[in-house]
């Protein structure tokens, strides 16, 4: 899990669960290497129901401030019955659907575009919130915005690229954020690695979270409980 940091709250208001295969030779393989694999073996609907679950029974032992953010994988858009999963992984683990927030990129959704509407559209009924992952990397992101019952943009980490030196840099990620938040969506950047990135954000309005490295690397499961804290030891500090 890695965690998503509002910069204006100064608090962790998200964690997002990116799947790594403990492998007993070759360590700790990397989901891009492995996802497009189970997809094509028609396995990431067994695994990704299992992410699913797994990340809201995490989610259930944090504070009631921190949700939890899922990854999609297109596939499970067309096979398998994605909102009933959610639905029957939510009641079990106990979290309120607002806890929950489903990522999808445009290539989950450039193929089978009307089903990916109708799932999102139920699933945002449901109360579970829709961000749209790598935001500005794919080729006709703005439709995406007017269709889509989004609630989050996460900007690609390349818009950062020379973000602390250069002006046209800067100018291009202040536009894609304000485009973001006049349109009512919550704005993350993703893979802020250095302190001048970071200020670079910090002086922009219209960001409202960061995820990357300066802040926090993905982290096991265990000690992000640890890091958040969990509910109990939140109530001792508030007493
Ligand atoms: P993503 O959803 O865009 O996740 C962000 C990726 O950026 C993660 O890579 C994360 O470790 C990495 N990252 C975070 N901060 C920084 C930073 O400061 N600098 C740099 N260079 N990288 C940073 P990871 O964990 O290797 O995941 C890669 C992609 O694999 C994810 O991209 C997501 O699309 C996919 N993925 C991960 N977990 C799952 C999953 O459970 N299901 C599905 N379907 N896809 C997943
Ligand atoms: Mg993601
Ligand atoms: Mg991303």
């Amino acid at each position: 899990f890695q965690p998503l940091y509002d910069i204006k709250k100064g608090r962790i208001v998200t964690c997002e669960a990116l799947l790594r295969w403990p492998h007993r030779t070759r360590g700790l393989i990397s989901p891009g290497e492995f996802i497009p694999i189970a997809e094509d073996v028609g396995l990431i609907t067994t695994i990704g129901e299992q992410i699913i679950e797994h990340a809201l029974n995490e989610c259930a032992s944090w504070p009631e401030s921190v949700s939890v953010a899922v990854n999609l994988s297109p596939v499970q858009f067309t096979r398998g019955d994605i909102v009933t999963t959610i639905e029957t992984a939510l009641a079990k683990a106990g979290v309120a659907p607002s806890r929950l927030e489903v990522e999808i990129t445009e290539s989950a959704l450039l193929n089978e575009i009307g089903a990916a509407i109708r799932i999102l559209d139920r699933l945002n009924a449901l109360g579970v919130k829709i961000a749209l992952d790598d935001f500005g990397t794919g080729y006709s992101s703005l439709s995406y915005l007017q269709s889509l019952p989004l609630n989050k943009v996460k900007i690609d980490r390349g818009f950062l690229r020379n973000i602390e030196g250069d002006e046209r840099s800067r100018t291009l990620m202040a536009g894609v954020a304000r485009l973001s938040a006049e349109l009512g969506l919550r704005v993350t950047v993703e893979g802020v690695e250095t302190a001048e990135q970071l200020e670079a954000l910090s002086a922009n309005p219209n960001v409202d979270e960061i995820q990357g490295y300066l802040f926090c690397r993905p982290l096991p499961a265990r000690d992000l409980r640890e890091l958040l804290g969990g509910p109990k030891r939140l109530e001792v500090k508030a007493a």
